[in-house]
């Protein structure tokens, strides 16, 4: 390390470290800028050179030296704030997503800005334009003028102060009326930031003696960190807690972020706070353009905006004085990003409650079963909530044991004729298929027989190419049997297939009734699901077909008859949550079937009819959490134990898993961690592309992110051929 004299020579020579939007984990270090204010803050963004480019980063730190040769040391073109545009609290979040992630920070810095500050904007204005009295206004006696009481209202109430136009809108007053009294020279234009009001609107519900418990437990918290998981049924007056809480909250004039998963953001949603508060609510949703986003990011940072609704990136909106952090459905996988940085916005917002001194309401009525386990080491407060305050009867549920019946696209009959007897009847049908199948397990349709792997406790997955069974625990492969090893049958299928044919069957088969396909193609554009929620509405007869994305967010009235046309894809999947999701997916449907006054069935198809979980269907969500506990506890899966994935995308097989090999021979494992692979992964070749991975497991977190950390140093140390890429992902949500 040289010391080094600042070329320009004036005052102190000063190193800046930035971060720089690279897939590179480091920081790099520039001369300061000529006209560097005095002691410039972390996180202010800056411009520099870097490589051909001019790029935004951010300033780290400052140093008197650096490890580069000074001769080869850039130059910061310029500085863009005076103040970082991130609360230090939301700076300390976004650099503690990068080290737990281990994602590059120049990555992850930018999440906590709006579109416009991305690109170097300045922070959007919070001004509108507005109105305000001028000397003859504010002069005119009592109640004038008298011949024109709409206009005096107007003067009476901008006595109190400037107030914008969409105000004045909001609140009754019309716009011609506004330019009435600038025409007669009482008003003038202005530029104003709404002074807000934060009140609860209308008087809450008399809470249960449960959501009481709940409520109270919460409120008392306020002020400093604690987790509080709320269970209940759909329509057991969840979000009444949340509202309740959210009251609590606004009164000490604090704010409020809840998260959502994105199907659950809907205008009825935003509706229902909205009319419950008088204080501005923000949505921010994949749906909301960039300059809605810039505006709704300045009103969320300066305190304007009093709740927050948002999905997954929402988690990192700045907060000007935050007061309650609530995660909705928290067991959604819509909370997992699962390309670039891969985060639990469900985690950070926990993280996130702790260094805002706040307490975090996570709601569900089939909490992950982390979330459990934390509950019951006492990490987490447990509120259960019982009682259905808003309906009836939950939905029968009923298995049909499909082994050895003829099946058409994967339908018994039946099944069919259930679902032709629903729409007869002129109600409607939600029939689920599961899609998320390239590599299912095998098994035999006459006896049930499935592929277990012989020296793990799971499945071996059926890959195509090769042919064969693979297990993605251990890696240990077999040949495809020809015929079952149980009972000899030839009739052995992948689960999941025939699915796929369903939709066009169907169509064809109920012809006479509409047949709508739910899944994030059709569903993909901003109007689509209010348009179907509309069209449920009418209470018509319809089938819909559709991928778990059904089982979220809403609630069918009209739907009497939900189809599960095959729970063993579920129960079979590669991914070692797939039981905790089957139990999770069937619940969900049940709770959002049926109301109304009419009563619900449920049919499942299995060939697993004995299965412990298929078995217990009926019983409550949560007994059934201590049997799926006890298995992951004996694999040492999470949440008994901790897991990272480094994956990679390569041309070929032999690069990638020579690559992978090659980082993972020059780390040795400490503190009884393992690394397991390289392994194809379950879905090897996609789109021309060879993926594989190395799975990393241990008996902690810290643990884990030591052995990661050098595996990632090694990576990044690594030369490798053109098109490899790799990642990283710590707390996998998906498949092994
Ligand atoms: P969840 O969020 O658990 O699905 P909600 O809070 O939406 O449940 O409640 C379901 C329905 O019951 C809503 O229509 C709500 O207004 C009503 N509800 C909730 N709590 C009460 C209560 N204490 N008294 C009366 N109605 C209630
Ligand atoms: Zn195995
Ligand atoms: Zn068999």
């Amino acid at each position: 390390m040289s010391n080094l004299t600042a070329p320009d020579n004036h005052g102190a020579p000063v190193i800046w470290r930035c971060a720089v939007p690279t897939p590179l984990r480091r920081s790099f270090d520039y001369w300061s800028p000529e006209e560097g204010g005095p002691n410039p803050a972390p996180g202010i963004r800056i411009k520099l050179p870097f490589g051909s480019r001019s790029v935004i980063a951010f300033l780290v730190s400052q140093g008197a030296d650096s490890d580069v040769d000074p001769k080869r040391l850039r130059r910061v073109t310029s500085v863009i704030d005076t103040e970082p545009l991130f609360p230090p609290s939301l700076f300390e979040l976004l650099i503690w997503t990068a080290t737990y992630y281990q994602h590059p920070l120049g990555e992850v810095l930018p999440l906590g800005l709006s579109p416009g500050e991305r690109r170097g904007k300045p922070e959007h204005p919070l001004e509108e334009p507005g109105l305000m009295l001028n000397e003859r206004g504010r002069g005119l006696p009592e109640g004038a003028p008298h011949q024109a009481p709409r206009q005096a209202a107007l003067v009476q109430r901008l006595a109190a102060g400037p107030i914008s136009f969409k105000q004045l809108v909001t609140e009754g007053f019309s716009r011609p009326l506004a330019n009435a009294l600038i025409s007669k020279d009482l008003a003038i234009r202005c530029d104003v930031v709404n002074t807000v009001c934060w009140r609860e609107r209308t008087p809450h519900l008399r809470a249960n003696p449960e959501q009481s418990d709940a409520i109270d437990a919460i409120t008392n918290a306020l002020g400093q960190f604690s987790v509080h998981l709320l269970y209940g049924v759909t329509g057991s007056g969840k979000t009444e807690v949340y509202l309740q809480c959210i009251a609590a909250c606004l009164k000490q004039d604090r704010q409020v972020l809840v998260l959502l998963p994105e199907i659950a953001l809907t205008p009825q949603t935003l509706a229902r706070f909205e009319a419950r508060f008088d204080a501005p609510v923000l949505a921010l949703h994949s749906g909301i353009g960039d300059a809605a986003r810039d505006r709704a990011w300045a009103a969320a940072r300066n305190g304007k905006a009093a709740i927050i609704l948002g999905t997954r990136s929402a988690v990192f909106v700045p907060l000007n004085k935050p007061g309650l952090i609530i995660v909705d459905e928290e067991h959604d996988a819509a909370f997992v990003q699962q390309d670039g940085l891969r985060y639990s916005a469900r985690d950070v917002a926990i993280k996130r409650a702790q260094l805002e001194d706040c307490p975090a309401i996570l709601g569900s009525a089939t909490p992950s079963l982390e979330s459990w386990l934390n509950a019951d080491r006492d990490r987490y407060r447990r509120h259960i909530l019982t009682q259905r305050a808003g309906a009836g009867a939950l939905p029968q549920q009923r298995l049909i044991d499909i082994r050895g019946l003829e099946l058409t696209a994967g339908l018994s009959r039946e099944l069919l004729d259930a679902v032709e007897r629903t729409l007869h009847d002129g109600n409607q049908v939600l029939l689920f298929l599961n899609r998320r199948g390239f590599a299912h397990a095998l098994v035999c349709h006459d006896c049930g027989w499935s592929s277990e792997c012989n020296h793990c406790d799971a499945r071996m997955t059926l890959h195509k190419s090769p042919p064969g069974l693979q297990c993605h625990h251990c890696g240990d492969r077999i040949a495809l049997p020809a015929r079952c090893p149980g009972c000899q049958s030839n009739r052995l299928l992948g689960t999941g297939l025939g699915t796929q044919q369903a939709e066009a069957f169907l169509s064809e088969h109920f012809a006479d009734y509409p047949v709508i396909r739910v899944d994030s193609d059709t569903m993909a554009t901003r109007g689509a699901m209010p348009k179907l929620i509309e069209q449920l509405d009418t209470g018509k007869p319809v089938l819909l077909v559709g991928t778990q994305m059904l089982s979220k967010g809403h609630h069918f009235p009209h739907v009497t008859l939900v189809a599960i046309v095959d729970a063993d894809a579920l129960l079979f999947s590669p991914d070692f949550r797939g039981e905790e999701r089957l139990l999770q997916l069937l619940t969900q449907v049940s709770g959002r079937a049926g109301r109304a006054g009419k009563r619900g069935s449920v049919l499942i198809q299995t060939r697993q009819p004995e299965h412990t979980l298929i078995r217990n269907l009926d019983a409550p969500y949560h007994s059934q959490l201590a049997t799926l506990l006890s298995l992951r506890a004996e694999s040492a899966l999470p949440p008994y134990g901790a897991l990272g994935v480094i994956r990679c995308d390569s041309k070929t097989r032999a690069t990638g898993l020579e690559f992978l090999q090659r980082i993972k021979a020059r780390v040795t494992p400490t503190g009884h961690c393992r690394v397991i692979g390289p392994l194809p992964a379950a879905m090897a070749r996609r789109k021309d592309r060879f993926r594989s991975q190395l799975v990393v497991a241990g008996p902690s977190r810290p643990a884990l992110a030591a052995l990661i950390a050098s595996l990632v140093a090694e990576a990044e140390a690594s030369r490798h051929s053109g098109g490899l890429s790799w990642s990283i992902d710590i707390d996998p949500y998906e498949s092994l």
